[in-house]
């Protein structure tokens, strides 16, 4: 009875978060995170992490990573990147629900790699999570398209980088500036 109720009454809402360039430093144009020290969190990360989960936001890391199918690494050693990431976060109280990556390159195009919405309609599905209620962080056009085409509202994160705010409902920058921004207006 008590979890016919709890099925029934919860909506489950989502921050998707781009990895590089959102939780991370982006690495130089053509270069990838291969290695765990490559892994830089940028400032106020864990931060905002923690506020999305205390305002009851199930929080997914959604990532290109084509340097799989490059074969500059296996997907064995971007999973135990994601591990330990999961693990450092979680150590400063932000807790990361789900990483989803698309090891794909550009050709032949592939349902999640982004600006496909894949891995956010598949981690709705996953996780019963309401899209019309979710947002997605990004750094670039391909995370904000992704978001509108799931049906999420949309913060850019310029972190420095001069580009326009590319269509999104939002832009901030930083991701904690972003989700300062998205709680203010959720209330
Ligand atoms: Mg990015
Ligand atoms: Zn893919």
């Amino acid at each position: 009875m008590e979890r016919m109720l709890d099925t029934k009454l919860t909506i489950k809402r989502a921050a998707f978060l781009d990895r590089d360039g959102v939780i991370n430093r982006k690495r130089p144009e053509g270069q990838y995170v291969t290695r765990w020290e490559e892994m830089q969190f940028l400032p106020g990360v864990p931060e905002a992490i923690a506020l999305l989960t205390k305002a009851g936001f199930y929080v997914f890391a959604v990532s290109n990573q084509r340097c799989v199918t490059k074969g500059l690494l296996t997907t064995d050693e971007l999973e135990s990147i994601h591990a330990r990431m999961l693990r450092e976060l979680e150590t400063k109280g932000a807790f990361i629900t789900g990483v989803y990556y698309c090891p794909h390159d550009t050709e032949p195009p592939c349902g999640c790699r982004k600006p496909a919405p894949g891995m956010l309609l598949r981690a709705a599905r996953e996780h019963e999570i309401d899209l019309k209620k979710s947002w997605m962080f990004g750094d670039s056009d391909s995370d904000i398209e992704a978001g509108r085409r799931a049906g999420c509202r949309t913060v850019r994160v310029m972190n420095g980088d001069p580009a326009g705010s590319g269509g999104a409902d939002l832009s901030a920058r930083t991701l904690l500036d972003a989700v300062h921004q998205v709680l203010a207006l959720e209330g």
